[in-house]
């Protein structure tokens, strides 16, 4: 859905100002890290002091939201071979405060210092016009016009310096931002995105995340997730916005990391588990990049703003508008999703955790073919946190997005099996002394019956253990207040099944009431399957329905048949995902038992 205060943003990207800001910036001579920091009008110290003053300006539009800092500190020799003497790096950053979630940030950066042919050389022209001095003004630019708009999350305009020195600024600022713990939930780097005559603008991204431990790895190769980083997400939703916003342009996805041989300031914020994305203009022109401006044999050589096409680096400027503020407008992608695979089935079931947005209206689920690009499809399915889709996990790529009342959606979320217990689940300590009570009481449970069974018809024995049964059922619900479901972390295998159990024996409404509450259990790996399936049955039966896993039979007289199934061709089906035998088996082996022919 496009917003009506997204476009008028994009409608107030200038070309004019673009080229303003290219060329004032090339005006410095050069803006190598290891130039002069203290000239007013040459090196980078005069670029650093041009940029604060510009974002100081636009700061005072923005109703006070937005603070601009210089981030500086001396990095030593030894580290980064192209710095061999104690040199002062200084970042130039504008934070924009979010007015709902502040803590969730977006970064854009573009890096202000240049080289010329010697990467060493302070001294040397070196105007950096498209490289990348086109990144840093269309970060302006986006500040500037972003600046008096209100924002739900934060995002954080910079300029950084070093990174031809090896990407030394935007490794302080990521390092600085991972020990402080920042929500980074998107970076975007703008470099050499000035001189295309082409109507796109090419968007990297990694599909193997960068920070990838040996256990995430294991689970992507398991589940076919190469394609499916959170880097991978942010780009795929970077071209969906420009396709809505930015007509007559658009984003070239590029599935890997940078370019052969280059590296770029995405990379240390990837190498912090930071979703990252680089914007880089299709076909770049290498005889105007990090060369000494001279002409030779009737070439110029040199990064000069005249071979810049500003339209072009204003539809570049627009792609990042539209995005960051689609980013800043939404909800944050649903944290925790994951596809359930305890239950072998057809079918596909989603859950995660509820976002906290107040203005969250729901989610969208997503998917696509396994070699498609992008995703394909999209269903609405309300504000919930689970959600079946009738179609195959192992034929499709799925997705979950949370949206707000506006329409804005988040990028979105690829989920992880969940098979085995969860995290939080596995840090439940055994309680012994809840796993005695519930052997007690499934102890008297079964001696009251023992007694009842050779004394039907008498109502005094029928009232005590109607009174046993009503008092279990009271401490099992006080019991699933404090718990939820009882399972076998918290109480070991013996009296997860006593609590089963006493449950079978709680009368048809609380039977109902728990349902949910095993099945949960099973899908945790906290509860047998074949226990649940059993009082499903059971609850069907005395609702008069048939029953789904063929558990319940009739045994009267001569009789040893399973009472009626509901769509009985697919019963072994729904046994086997529970893990229970064919009925066929089954059949047998308890009419066997009945010592009586099926
Ligand atoms: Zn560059």
């Amino acid at each position: 859905m496009k917003s009506i205060a997204i476009a008028a943003l994009l409608a107030a990207v200038s070309a004019k100002n673009l080229e303003h800001n290219v060329r004032t910036l090339v005006s410095f001579g050069t803006r190598s890290t290891l130039s002069v920091q203290d000239d007013p009008k040459r090196g980078i110290g005069a670029a650093r002091d041009w940029l604060k003053a510009e974002f100081d300006k636009i700061a005072a539009t923005s109703g006070g939201r937005m603070t601009v800092e210089l981030q500086s500190y001396t990095q030593e020799p030894g580290k980064f071979p192209r710095i061999s003497k104690p040199t002062v790096v200084t970042n130039v950053v504008a934070t924009l405060r979010g007015t709902q979630a502040p803590d969730r940030v977006y970064v854009v950066s573009g890096h202000y210092d240049s080289m010329c042919s010697s990467p060493t050389d302070g001294d040397c022209d070196a105007p950096g016009a498209n490289d990348d001095a086109s990144g840093v003004a269309a970060v302006l630019e986006a500040a500037r016009v972003m600046a008096p708009q209100p924002l739900e999350a934060t995002v954080v305009f910079m300029a950084v310096a070093g990174e031809e020195q090896g990407l030394v600024g935007s490794t302080y600022f990521a390092e600085q931002a991972k020990q402080k713990n920042m929500n980074i939930e998107g970076m975007f780097t703008n470099d050499i995105v000035g001189s295309s005559k082409e109507n796109r603008v090419r968007v990297f991204s990694e599909g193997v995340p960068s920070s990838e431990t040996p256990e995430q790895a294991t689970v992507r190769r398991s589940i076919g997730g190469e394609n499916d980083s959170a880097s991978r997400q942010l780009a795929r939703f970077i071209a969906e916005t420009a396709k809505t916003y930015v007509p007559n342009f658009s984003v070239w996805l590029i599935n890997r990391r940078d370019r052969y041989l280059r590296g770029g300031d995405h990379i240390p914020f990837l190498e912090r588990g930071f979703p990252a994305v680089r914007f880089t203009e299709p076909n770049e022109t290498f005889e105007h990049q990090h060369q000494n401006v001279r002409v030779e044999n009737g070439t110029q050589y040199g990064d000069l703003p005249q071979f810049l096409v500003y339209p072009f680096l204003a539809n570049v400027t627009r792609v990042n508008v539209a995005a960051l503020a689609s980013l800043a407008l939404a909800p944050a992608r649903p944290k925790d999703v994951r596809v359930l695979t305890r239950r072998l089935t057809n079918d596909t079931d989603l859950q995660w955790t509820a976002n906290s947005e107040p203005d969250l209206a729901g989610y969208e689920v997503v998917w696509r073919e396994t070699t498609a690009a992008t995703w394909e499809h999209s269903a609405a399915v309300g504000n919930v946190t689970t959600y079946t889709a009738k179609l195959s996990k192992d034929n499709y790529i799925f997705g979950v997005r949370a949206c707000d009342k506006e329409g804005h959606c988040s990028p979105a979320a690829y989920p992880i099996p969940l098979r085995e217990r969860p995290a939080a689940a596995a840090a439940v300590e055994l309680n012994t002394s809840l796993r005695d009570e519930l052997l007690a009481m499934s102890k008297a449970d079964q001696e009251i019956r023992q007694r009842w069974i050779k004394d039907r018809e008498n109502a005094a024995l029928n009232d005590e253990m109607r009174g046993i049964d009503a008092k279990h059922v009271a401490r099992l619900r006080e019991i699933i207040k404090e718990h939820r479901w009882p399972g076998k972390t918290l109480v070991g295998d013996k009296a997860a099944n006593a609590a089963w159990l006493i449950a079978q024996h709680g009368g048809k409404d609380f039977l109902h009431e728990t349902l949910p509450l095993m099945k949960e259990a099973v899908e945790k790996g906290e509860m047998e399957g074949a226990s649940y399936a059993l009082s499903v049955d059971r609850t069907r039966i005395q609702d008069g329905q048939k029953q789904l896993y063929g558990s319940q039979f009739d045994t009267q007289g001569d009789k040893c048949e399973p009472l009626p199934i509901e769509d009985a061709e697919h019963v072994d089906e729904r046994r086997k995902a529970v893990g229970l035998d064919p009925i066929a088996d089954y059949t047998k082996a308890l009419c066997e038992l009945y010592k009586k022919k099926p």
